[in-house]
């Protein structure tokens, strides 16, 4: 299960980074050890800013928000470049792990990747097997992601003898306390890359786009993700990959709209059609139904084809195909459909007042009156 980052921090997932910010400092200064004697705020600190580290970043971010964990089990952010820098130093020498660390590993896990995939309304309903393009981090072919050139090997650092870091003795308020710091020469790996690989500088990895081919299964729905492990990032050092995430997005269609696995599509039927009954053909996603619209069809109803409308994504089954009728009433009426519709209208004792087309009918009357020109 990923971690709620969101609710560590106390914030609404759809928070600014400022918001974050704001809640970060504030828990911060609640659980820091230097002021929160409770044993339990030190684990609560570190998850604060375990919180802060993926929520700040705005890849990471995006990782949590599509229901992954960002967090490299390796835990170090990758390069010595981001805020934390010399983070876990700190915490490790408020809270004695000092002595246990050791270099760290030049080869870590790589970090997820997210591609958008946009599919009509026939390939989310019926599945697909389509082709994407990834740009993802892989590993260098030609050190095989060791980071060295050629016939070279890694040499041991001298300044940390190997160690990775350096340790230092402080008073502080804690008392007085080991800590160490990643060796400086290293970056604490505790060794040190004398003739890198001239691909990758020395990273263990090159970036490429790669052409791959995603099943998409029938019934799935816009924001859906699919997952194709170990297809994202290649990590440092030529480590594992991260996952791939694949979030569909289902271009609007010019005929159905989808609630769910239901579709719904309108049609026109004339009034007269409406009164007398007709039978109507429906072009569905995958075929053509012939349905009977009722004599005496009102305004506003509809009907429902089973089975019409997309495959349930898990068990058998599909949803159903709503079609709303709308009821058309006739416009500018010849005389003698007027005449007919009139005589209709007497027939049925619903005498009709006939409006003077000479003084512009009821509306432009009610307009003289609304204006005072009556
Ligand atoms: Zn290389
Ligand atoms: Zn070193």
């Amino acid at each position: 299960m990923a971690k709620d980052y969101y609710g560590i921090l106390g914030v609404r997932r759809d928070a600014s980074a400022d918001d974050i910010k704001r809640a970060y400092r504030q828990l911060a200064r609640q659980f820091h050890p230097d002021v929160n004697p409770d044993p339990t705020a030190q684990e609560k600190f570190k998850e604060i800013n375990a919180a802060y580290e993926v929520l700040s970043d705005p890849k990471r971010r995006e990782i949590v928000d599509l229901g992954g964990d960002p967090f490299a089990p390796a835990g170090a952010p990758g390069g010595g470049t981001g805020p934390f820098v010399g983070f876990q130093d700190i915490m490790d020498a408020f809270f004695g792990n000092a002595t246990s660390r050791g270099p760290r590993p030049r080869t870590r896990p790589g970090a997820d990747a997210i591609l958008r995939l946009e599919l009509d309304l026939h390939e989310t309903a019926f599945g697909v097997e389509a082709p994407i393009s990834v740009d993802t981090a892989v590993m260098c072919q030609t050190c095989n992601g060791a980071g060295a050139a050629a016939g070279t090997h890694p040499a041991t650092c001298d300044t940390c003898g190997g160690r990775g870091e350096i340790q230092s003795i402080q008073r502080t308020f804690l008392g007085q306390v080991v800590s160490a710091r990643p060796c400086p020469a290293c970056q604490g790996y505790g060794t040190l890359i004398t003739h890198p690989c001239q691909k990758c500088g020395g990273d263990g990895r090159t970036r490429a786009r790669r052409n791959l081919t995603v099943k998409i299964p029938s019934g799935v729905e816009d924001g859906m993700r699919i997952r194709l492990a170990q297809q994202g990032e290649v990590g440092p050092g030529g480590g594992p990959a991260g996952d791939l995430y694949v979030e569909i997005h289902e271009r609007p269609h010019d005929i159905f709209s989808r609630k769910g696995d239901d579709l719904h599509c309108r049609v026109t039927v004339p009034m007269t059609a409406a009164a007398l009954g007709t039978r109507i053909t429906i072009k569905t996603l995958d075929s053509e139904e012939t349905v009977d619209v009722r004599a005496g069809t009102q305004p506003n109803s509809s009907l429902r084809i089973r089975g019409k409308g997309v495959p349930h994504l898990r068990g058998t089954g599909r949803g159903d195909l709503h079609v709303h009728l709308d009821v058309r009433t006739p416009t500018k009426l010849s005389p003698d459909e007027e005449r007919a519709l009139r005589d209709f209208a007497r027939t049925r004792g619903e005498e009709v007042a006939e409006l003077s087309r000479k003084q512009g009918g009821f509306l432009s009357f009610m307009r003289d009156a609304f204006n005072g020109h009556a």
